[in-house]
């Protein structure tokens, strides 16, 4: 795309994160000396361009020099990372009182264009300070609009120029917005755990799927097998999938909040993030199964005050997620300072698990989505449930995305579904547990999922029951371009 001419002479604002390419368009289109880059004012008052120390000498010094050139009336383009209002409000004053057009170019390059050219720089933003940069541009583009720019360009290099090592599969618009997502509820590895984790995780990025999801218990849940089956540490074995280096995105589904304090959840969360490179999302929710608490020596509180536990956990993780180490002091928790380092790399999404009114209210106050059920029953009442919460807070309902679990019995054809119900329904009536489970071959379950999305659900947590092998991931194939 060929750019509409620069007005000229004009003050040029540039506005992005490190690594977006606003040096590099800057010397594309200006003379050397009409540009004013708070990097080359650092190398000149102090050891070099990444000497922070010298911040204050090299802004101080910019600022006489945008006041200079505008003051003759001279084409000056302004190279910093232009977040800081104050300043931005300064120098438009400047070009105003000399008649000169305003120019304010944003740069919206993909987040992981940025990471990767900030990566293989000589010296490199840390992740969580470029992370920090580029929420703060969300900030900056939208209070650019009532500043009184005359232009405000917006710079969108197209990231296959220099494609991100791991491109994710689904490009979309929402953080919480992931297709389908397969949950390990169990870990049938025989003797070798990491070879079949990796296999199965391996099966999951083949298969297309976006991701990998793990439940959150100490002992395994009656739903999905038997106590004495093996049933791994959440974190650690998130760990060990990050390590993998799959495009898959990977967080629990869903942790209660009973099991650790927030801040430590936060942490964990933090940390995959970081060395994944984004794509971490967080399942919390209260908590529901009296015998692993009992049994691991935790308490488990009434539901009342766990449901409270669960509103200031989630306050909690997100004050030590957010930019800056200032002391936080919120509606239900204070803290003395938000020091959290890794950041997370990108957003997390929280997704709050739980089918009850007030989950549901937590979620559309304070999550990024609900995760709930995937029956007809359970969605018809949670769906509107959750809209008219959202409505009480005049919150878009696209904020909060409805996601749900679903557990079907996948096939290879009919007959094989009908054997695998056979196999699992244990004294249920076979008759009611194909239905509960959707027993059928995959283009069913393809089929269902459609109109799941359509209905408004963004995201399906898909379990299989009789989980086991490489080989039941990689069925479900079809499945995975949802
Ligand atoms: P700034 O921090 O916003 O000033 O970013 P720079 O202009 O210094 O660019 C960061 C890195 O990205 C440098 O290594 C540039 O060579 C590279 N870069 C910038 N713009 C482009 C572009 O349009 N295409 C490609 N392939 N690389 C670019
Ligand atoms: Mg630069």
């Amino acid at each position: 795309m060929v750019d509409a001419p620069l007005p000229d002479p004009a003050l040029v604002v540039l506005v992005g994160p490190s690594g977006a390419g606003k040096s590099t368009w800057a010397a594309a289109r200006f003379r050397a000396q009409e540009i004013v880059a708070s990097d080359d004012l650092r190398a000149v008052v102090g050891s070099g361009p990444s000497d922070l120390g010298a911040s204050a000498d090299a802004f101080e010094l910019l600022d006489r020099i945008v006041a200079a050139r505008t003051g003759r009336g001279l084409t000056t383009v302004v190279d910093t990372l232009g977040m800081e209002p104050e300043r931005r409000r300064r120098h438009l004053g400047l070009a105003r009182a000399r008649g000169l057009p305003a120019v304010a170019v944003v740069f919206e390059t993909p987040l992981a264009l940025v990471r990767h050219r900030n990566r293989i720089r000589d010296r490199p933003v840390p992740a969580g300070v470029l992370a920090g940069q580029v929420r703060r541009l969300v900030d900056a583009a939208a209070q650019l609009r009532s500043e009184g720019w005359d232009q405000v360009r917006v710079v969108a290099p197209e990231s296959a120029a220099s494609p991100p090592p791991r491109p994710r599969s689904a490009p979309s618009s929402r953080s919480h917005d992931f297709g389908v997502i397969l949950q390990v509820s169990r870990f049938p590895w025989g003797e070798e755990p990491l070879a079949w984790l990796t296999d199965i995780a391996r099966a999951t990025d083949e298969a297309g799927l976006q991701g990998i999801a793990l439940m959150d218990h100490l002992i395994q849940i009656p739903q999905a097998g038997r106590a004495w089956e093996p049933l791994p540490e959440l974190w650690v074995t998130l760990g060990v999938l990050a390590g993998l280096g799959t495009r898959l995105r990977l967080g629990p589904l869903v942790s209660p909040v009973t099991f650790r304090p927030a801040g430590i959840t936060a942490k964990a969360a933090a940390t995959l993030d970081a060395i994944t490179g984004g794509g971490t999302f967080l399942g919390i929710g209260a908590g529901w199964w009296a015998r692993e608490h009992a049994a691991y020596g935790l308490p488990f509180p009434s539901p009342k005050e766990r449901l409270d536990g669960l509103e200031s956990a989630i306050e909690t993780i997100r004050a030590l997620w957010a930019a800056g180490t200032k002391p936080y002091a919120g509606q239900r928790v204070s803290l003395p300072e938000t020091t959290g380092y890794p950041r997370p790399a990108g957003a997390v999404p929280i997704v709050v698990g739980g089918t009850g009114a007030r989950s549901l209210r937590v979620a559309a106050r304070l999550g990024d989505g609900c995760n709930v059920p995937s029956d007809d029953a359970t969605l018809e009442r949670a769906i509107p449930l959750l809209r008219a919460e959202c409505d009480a807070i005049g919150r878009p309902h696209e904020d909060v995305a409805v996601t749900v679990l679903d557990v079907p019995v996948v096939g290879r054809d009919r007959d094989d579904a009908w054997a695998r119900v056979e196999r699992l329904r244990g004294r249920a009536p076979a008759g009611t547990f194909a239905a509960r489970h959707h027993a059928g071959p995959v283009s069913d379950h393809r089929d269902r999922y459609a109109r799941l999305f359509e209905r408004g659900v963004s995201s399906v947590f898909l379990a299989l029951p009789d989980l086991s092998t490489p080989e039941d991931v990689l069925a479900l194939e079809p499945l995975g371009s949802s």
